[in-house]
Order: structure tokens, then C-alpha cells, then sequence
């Protein structure tokens, strides 16, 4: 056993938190040690969430005819990909996709609208009446991840019963340019802190295996730990076809796994959530992880790509030994 990463690790436990060159020990080890690694990682998810999973849910509610850049997204209008476009959809498919949320054991479901801002739009006061009336009449959360918002937007969800909003800060803060140009690293920062201040908690998280180096990860964790946010999804690359990342490499299932570890060491109490790429990067070891220090993760289909069976999910995480979490984790 690596004596320094059990150190950090015990000290973690304990309420202490890590520096930056510690974490960026953790991201290089390597080889056999990277079991310590997930062993303490572990450890931790375990010392503050027991054996409780939490899961969450999305729907694609309006998809594609985006005029931003991201590489990696096959949702902008500048890459040959084959994704369907749709505008909003009916409040009847957001229903039923609060509907399968319930039967997935999730406790929240997440509207996602592709685009910038749905600053003024007809759709962002439509998706405030359905949030309304759906949390109410189901009682399951609706966060809602509609790109970047204003004081007012913040305002008017706040009065719908959204809780939380997802808004991703993607990687770090100098790799971004290499990723997107048609919007800022600060345009991202600014929504959270608009969100905040209105009093709506805080899903965002990142991308990884889009070139970013281990400085950027690390960099990315630290910044989202200044913004104290409440829950990061880790998103792992499954690069598109016709979209500029489909030449990136992806990444190994023994490095994800350590970047979940790390994660975890920075951040002990935090919603730690895989997101999108789990299937396809992680393949046979998937239910690792857990082990790696995720208490949380999506279960259903994703934005453009279908997930793994619901069903063999659950099972997955039933298989571990592990429970689901009760549904109103993020009720004040
Ligand atoms: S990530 Fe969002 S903003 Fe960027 S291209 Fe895709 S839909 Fe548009």
C-alpha cells in the first residue's frame, strides 16, 4: 500500500482538505497503485455516503440548431453529424420522462435544451409552467440545464420549484479556447454565480478526453470547488463522428477511474456523478466506478446517445451491494 496516498486519504477522512500538488500526486500515479488509490477513494465515498447511490435522469428536450462550437457536441449547426433536431417538445414528453425518472429509481430529472441561453424566448417561460406543474403534481425534482441565464431567468426558476440547475464549466479555464470559441470560460462562471445568488444549487462538472492535460483536470476540480458547487457530473468523451473531437483518443477505463479517485479525495462530500461516456469508455468496468468514489450517476439514455439498459443498471448497483437514494436529497 502507497503510505502517501493512504495519508492524504486519512486526512481527507478527517475533514481536511487537499492541496493542488497533492492532487496532482494522485493523478500520476500509475500502475499498481492506482488500486490504493481507488481503495481510498473508496474509503471516502463511503465515510459520507454509506452504501447510498443517488440517480438522476434527463430528457433531451429540444436538440440540434445549436450556433455554438463545442467540439465535442454534435448538436452544433457547424458539424456533419446525424443527430435529429427538434425544437421544444411537448409538456406530454416531458410527463413521461418524469414517468420512466420514477420507475429508474431517480431523484430528479433534468430538462436539457441545446443552445446558448433561452434568454427571451417563449420556450424558457414553457419549461417554467411544466417544472411547475409537474414537480408538483409528481413530486420529483425538475432541474433544468438550458445553457447560460440571467438574474431574471435565475428569479423566474427559483418561483417554478426548479432546485438546481446544470451548467457545466467543461475544462479548465486556459485549455477552453481549444474547445469552444463562440462563448467565454467567464460566460460559464457567471452563470453559476447568477444561479447561486438566486439561491439554486449547482450541478456542473466537465469533460474529460477532449486533449485536456492532467493540469487542466486538476485545475477545472479546483475551480469548481471555489464555486462550491453541490454536484459534478464527469462526462467521458464517446467521440461523434463529424464533429471536430472524433480524433481524439479516448481515454483508458484505468485513467477515468482515477480521475473519478481524484475527484473524490477534492471533493468528500459532493454529489460525484458519472455522466455521459460511461458505457462506451468504461465497457466491463463499470460497476468500478463506485469503488472509485462516484455515489452518483445517470441512468437512462443521455443527450444523443442511448445508455445501458435501466434494468441492468439497477441490477448493476443491487449486485454491489449497494441501496438507492430516497428522492428529496436536494430539498432544502
Ligand atoms: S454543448 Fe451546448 S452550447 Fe455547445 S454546441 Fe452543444 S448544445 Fe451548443
Amino acid at each position: 500500500m502507497n503510505t502517501k496516498i493512504e495519508k492524504i486519504a486519512n486526512r481527507v477522512i478527517e475533514g481536511e482538505g487537499i492541496s493542488y500538488e497533492e492532487a496532482h500526486f494522485l493523478m500520476k500515479i500509475d500502475g499498481n497503485e492506482i488500486y490504493d488509490l481507488l481503495y481510498w477513494a473508496n474509503s471516502i465515498r463511503y465515510n459520507t455516503f454509506k452504501n447510498v447511490i443517488s440517480l438522476c435522469s434527463i430528457i433531451s428536450a429540444r436538440q440540434g440548431s445549436c450556433t455554438e462550437d463545442c467540439r465535442f457536441c454534435s448538436q452544433s449547426t457547424r458539424y456533419q453529424t446525424e443527430i435529429a433536431n427538434f425544437p421544444l417538445v411537448e409538456r406530454e414528453e416531458i410527463s413521461e420522462a418524469v414517468e420512466r425518472g420514477k420507475e429508474y429509481k431517480s431523484n430528479c430529472v433534468g430538462v436539457v435544451t441545446s443552445g446558448y441561453s433561452l434568454d427571451g424566448s417563449e420556450d424558457f417561460d414553457r419549461i417554467c409552467k411544466d417544472a411547475y406543474e409537474l414537480s408538483k403534481e409528481d413530486g420529483i425534482p425538475i432541474h433544468t440545464s438550458i445553457g447560460t441565464i440571467t438574474n431574471e431567468m435565475a428569479k423566474k426558476l427559483v418561483s417554478s420549484g426548479v432546485e438546481m440547475i446544470n451548467h457545466n464549466l467543461e475544462t479548465s479555464e486556459s485549455y477552453y479556447p481549444n474547445i469552444c470559441t463562440t462563448h467565454s470560460y467567464n460566460d460559464r462562471v457567471e452563470t453559476i454565480k447568477i444561479a447561486k445568488e438566486a439561491g439554486l444549487k449547482i450541478c456542473s462538472g466537465g469533460v474529460f478526453g477532449v486533449g485536456e492535460s492532467v493540469e487542466d483536470r486538476l485545475d477545472l476540480a479546483f475551480r469548481l470547488k471555489e464555486l462550491d458547487v453541490e454536484a459534478i457530473p464527469l462526462n467521458f468523451l464517446s467521440p461523434v463522428k463529424g464533429t471536430p473531437s472524433s480524433i481524439e483518443k479516448p481515454l483508458e477505463p484505468m485513467e477515468i477511474l482515477k480521475i473519478i479517485a481524484v475527484f473524490r479525495h477534492i471533493f468528500p462530500d459532493k454529489e460525484l456523478k458519472v455522466a455521459g461516456g460511461r458505457e462506451t469508455n468504461l465497457r466491463d468496468v463499470q460497476s468500478w466506478m463506485f469503488y472509485a468514489g462516484a455515489n452518483s450517476t445517470m441512468i437512462g439514455d443521455y443527450l444523443t446517445t442511448s445508455g445501458k439498459s435501466s434494468d441492468d443498471d439497477l441490477q448493476m448497483i443491487r449486485d454491489l451491494g449497494l441501496t438507492f437514494e430516497e428522492r428529496d436529497r436536494h430539498k432544502n
